[in-house]
C-alpha cells in the first residue's frame, strides 16, 4: 500500500486519515506529527484484543464464493450471498466464527445439503453453527445471505457523481489492514489463504474490476450484467477487491499476460502513456526475483478519492489522479514511486504474505526497496544511491528526531493501523539495502528467489526470511536481523585517521557513541557489530576494502597505503543507516567532492564544506558555490527536460559533482533532494 500527498484538497474519507502517508513526504509528516511516544506495556490479552499477535483459528479457509447485487448508494448498501468452503483444523467443529461487520444483517445460512444453520452475530463476529460437529480435516461448506449497510468508507466506499466526467458514481474496497469484513463476512487476517470467485451484478454502463482472470460476464434481463473473476491460486482475504464504475479498459501484455489499466474515458488519452511502463516492470521484477510474475493478469484501475495505490493481488487499485502534462514534473511519483510500488507487491505482499501486522515490513519494505531497484534498472546506480537509499535513510532520520522510534518488527503497537509508518517502509527498505550489500548480489537474489519459490502462497513471518537466506546462502544473519529488524537504534561513528608515512600504513580509529535510552521500553543496540567498506585513494589509485566493526566502544584498524591517502571515505556507498563525524582538512574536502569515484562521497563532502562549521571562510565560499551550481543546474535541468521524461546527456557534465541530483527527470524529488543536501 502506498499513500500519496495530501496535495488534492479533496476530502477523504475519515477512517483513512491515519493512512495519509506519502512515500516521499515521510519526512514531512514525521515532523509534523507528535512524537509518539513508546506504546505502554501491553498485557498479552490485550495484544491478542488488538491483533498485535498473529490470530489463532480451528478452521482452514479453502475458498469463497462472494455474490453481491443491489448496490444502492443513497443507503450505501447492498445484497449479499457468500458460499464458503473450510476444513477442520480440530477434532469436533462445532462453531465457525467469521468477521461479519455489524452492518452487515445475516438472513439465512444453508449448508451443502440445503439445511438451514443456526447462526448468531457478537459485534463485528458471526458464530455459524454447523449442523453437527465437523471432524478433524473434513469440509463444510455454507452459504450466507446477508443486507450490508456500509458505514460508507469501511471496507466499501461509495462515490456519488458530481456531474462531471471526470468523477462518475462509482464503488471501490478497500480491504487492508482488516477492512473487507465489512462488506462480506470472511476470515480477515493474513494468516490464512483462500482462493476465491466474485460475481458482482450492476447496472450494464459499469465495469467490474476484481482479482484474477474474468470467467463470465453475464447480461441479465433487468438491464443489469453480473461479472464473475476467480482468483486462483489463492492469497490473503484482504487482497479481495471490488471496482464499480463507468470505466474503459485499454489493454496491453506482458510475455502472453493480459496487463489492462481500467480508467475513466475521459483519462483514456493520457492513460497509456502513463500505465505503458508496466509491461517492462513486471520484466525486470520476473527477471530479478527469478519468481516469474504469478497471476493470471494485472490490472490496475484509477477510483476517486483513493489514498494512493493499493496492491489487491492481480487487481491495483490507485488513485485517480493521472499526471497531466505539468503534473508530470509536480508529480513525477505517479510512475516512479506509485506504479512500481504497487507491483513490487505482487511478490512481496500479495504471493508471499506477511503472517501478522508485525511482519507487515515483509510487504512494505521490500515494495519500498524494489521500487529503488527500479529506479536503479532505469535511472542507474548513483542515483539510486542518492535518490532511494539515501532518501529512505534521510526520512527515518528525520522520524528519529521527531521521536518517532521503534524496531521495525515488534509486537508492541496500538493498532494495525500504526505499523504502516516510516520503519515499516523506508527504514525497512534501507535495512534491505545494507542486507544486498553485506550478502553480495549473487547471495542476495538466491536468497531473495528461495524465500519467494519456499513460501510461495503462504504467509510468511521474518524468521522464515532470515532462515530462508541461510539455506540459500549458507551466511547466519542473526546478529544482522537482532540488530536491525527486532531492536531499534542506530550507530553514530567518531572516526579519525592518521597515518604512519615510513611503514606506509594508514590507522582509522572508529568510536561508537550513541546511547540506549533508558526511558525507552523497546529493545535498542548498545553497540553495534557491522562490515564497513573503506575506500583509500593513493597517488596509485583507489581501493576498497571491507573491515569488521566490532560491538566496541573503539577499534582502530591499520590499512596498507601506499602513499598518504588523498581521501579516505568511511562507509563507501553509503551503506550504513548511521550519523559519522569525520573531521578532514579542507584540501581532502575538496578533492573528495570533486574526484571520490562514489556518488555518496562527493556528496557528503560538498555538505561538509557548505556547512562550514569546521573549515575556513574560503572552504565554506567554495562549497557552498558548488552546492548552489548544483541547485540552479538542476532547476535548469527541470525546466528543459523535465517535461521529456529523458535523462539529460548533458547533466553527465555535471555529474561529477552532483550527478544524481541533475539527473532527475521530475521537478518534485529533485527539490527533495536537494534539499537534503544542506
Ligand atoms: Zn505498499
Amino acid at each position: 500500500m502506498a499513500a500519496a500527498e495530501f496535495c488534492t484538497g479533496k476530502p477523504l474519507p475519515s477512517r483513512l486519515d491515519c493512512r495519509m502517508r506519502s512515500l516521499l513526504g515521510w519526512a514531512l509528516l514525521a515532523a509534523l506529527a507528535a512524537p509518539s511516544a513508546p506504546v505502554a506495556a501491553q498485557s498479552n490479552a490485550e495484544r491478542v484484543a488488538n491483533d498485535s499477535y498473529t490470530r489463532s483459528h480451528d478452521y482452514d479457509l479453502l475458498h469463497q464464493r462472494i455474490e453481491v447485487r443491489n448496490f444502492d448508494w443513497d443507503s450505501t448498501s447492498l445484497d449479499g450471498r457468500v458460499t464458503t468452503s473450510l476444513v477442520a483444523l480440530r477434532p469436533g467443529l462445532d462453531s465457525v466464527i467469521l468477521d461479519a461487520g455489524r452492518g452487515l444483517t445475516v438472513t439465512r445460512v444453508v449448508d451443502a445439503r440445503g439445511t438451514t444453520l443456526k447462526s448468531a452475530a457478537h459485534g463485528d463476529t458471526l458464530v455459524v453453527y454447523p449442523a453437527r460437529p465437523v471432524a478433524f480435516h473434513d469440509t463444510l461448506r455454507f452459504s450466507i445471505e446477508y443486507h450490508a449497510r456500509i458505514d460508507n468508507g469501511r471496507g466499501l466506499t461509495f462515490i456519488e457523481p458530481e456531474g462531471r466526467e471526470h468523477r462518475p458514481q462509482q464503488i471501490w474496497s478497500q480491504g487492508e489492514d482488516e477492512n473487507n469484513h465489512f462488506w462480506f463476512p470472511t476470515y480477515d487476517f493474513p494468516n490464512d489463504k483462500m482462493t476465491w470467485e466474485l460475481a458482482a451484478t450492476v447496472p450494464r454502463q459499469y465495469t467490474v474490476v476484481s482479482n484474477g482472470r474474468l470467467v463470465a460476464d453475464r447480461r441479465n434481463p433487468d438491464g443489469t450484467h453480473t461479472v464473475t473473476w476467480r482468483q486462483d491460486p489463492g492469497s490473503a482475504t484482504y487482497l479481495v477487491s471490488l471496482i464499480v464504475a463507468p470505466l474503459v479498459r485499454l489493454a496491453d501484455k506482458w510475455r502472453g499476460v493480459p496487463v489492462d489499466y481500467y480508467v475513466y474515458r475521459a483519462d483514456s488519452s493520457r492513460a497509456r502513456r502513463l500505465f505503458g511502463v508496466t509491461p517492462d516492470m513486471i520484466e525486470v521484477y520476473s527477471r530479478l526475483t527469478g519468481v516469474r510474475y504469478p497471476w493470471a493478469k494485472y490490472a490496475q484501475t484509477t477510483v476517486a478519492d483513493f489514498f494512493g495505490g493499493m496492491e489487491n493481488v492481480s487487481a491495483t487499485t490507485l488513485v485517480d489522479w493521472l499526471p497531466d502534462e505539468r503534473a508530470y514534473l509536480d508529480r513525477p511519483w505517479y510512475q516512479w514511486i506509485l506504479i512500481p510500488h504497487e507491483l513490487a507487491h505482487q511478490w512481496f505482499g500479495d504471493y508471499v504474505t506477511c503472517r501478522s501486522w508485525s511482519d507487515i515490513w515483509l510487504n512494505e519494505s521490500f515494495a519500498t526497496y524494489f521500487q529503488a531497484m527500479w529506479d536503479e534498472h532505469h535511472l542507474g546506480h548513483d542515483d539510486f544511491l542518492y535518490l532511494d537509499v539515501k532518501g529512505n535513510q534521510d526520512q527515518y532520520y528525520t522520524a528519529w528526531k521527531a521521536g518517532s522510534r521503534r524496531p521495525i518488527v515488534t509486537k508492541n503497537y496500538a493498532s494495525p493501523d500504526s505499523v504502516f509508518d516510516t520503519y515499516a517502509y523506508p527504514r525497512g527498505g534501507a535495512v534491505l539495502h545494507m542486507l544486498r550489500t553485506w550478502l553480495g548480489e549473487d547471495n542476495w537474489w538466491r536468497a531473495i528467489n528461495h524465500y519467494l519459490t519456499k513460501y510461495a502462497n503462504q504467509p510468511v513471518d521474518t524468521e522464515q526470511f532470515r532462515i530462508a537466506i541461510e539455506e540459500a546462502t549458507g551466511q547466519s544473519m542473526d546478529w544482522f536481523f537482532d540488530e536491525w529488524l527486532y531492536r531499534m537504534g542506530h550507530p553514530i561513528f567518531q572516526i579519525t585517521k592518521s597515518y604512519d608515512a615510513a611503514a606506509k600504513k594508514l590507522t582509522l580509529t572508529v568510536k561508537q557513541t550513541q546511547k540506549p535510552d533508558p526511558d525507552w521500553q523497546y529493545p535498542q543496540v548498545g553497540l553495534f557489530q557491522t562490515p564497513v567498506d573503506i575506500e583509500i585513494v593513493t597517488s596509485s589509485g583507489p581501493r576498497i576494502e571491507r573491515v569488521n566493526i566490532e560491538a566496541r566502544e573503539e577499534q582502530s584498524f591499520t590499512l596498507a597505503a601506499d602513499s598518504e591517502p588523498l581521501l579516505v571515505n568511511f562507509d563507501y556507498g553509503n551503506t550504513l543507516i548511521k550519523q559519522v563525524e569525520f573531521n578532514k582538512p579542507t584540501a581532502e574536502l575538496m578533492y573528495q567532492a570533486s574526484r571520490d569515484q562514489d556518488v555518496m562521497g562527493r556528496m557528503w563532502a560538498l555538505g561538509q564544506l557548505a556547512d562550514g562549521a569546521h573549515h575556513s571562510r574560503k572552504s565554506l565560499v567554495v562549497g557552498r558555490s558548488l552546492q548552489h551550481d548544483v541547485i540552479v543546474a538542476s532547476t535548469r535541468m527541470t525546466a528543459i527536460h523535465g517535461a521529456t521524461q529523458r535523462i539529460s546527456p548533458e547533466a553527465g557534465g555535471l555529474s561529477h559533482i552532483g550527478g544524481p541530483a541533475v539527473n532527475q527527470q521530475g521537478a518534485e524529488p529533485r527539490m527533495v533532494h536537494i534539499d537534503s543536501l544542506r
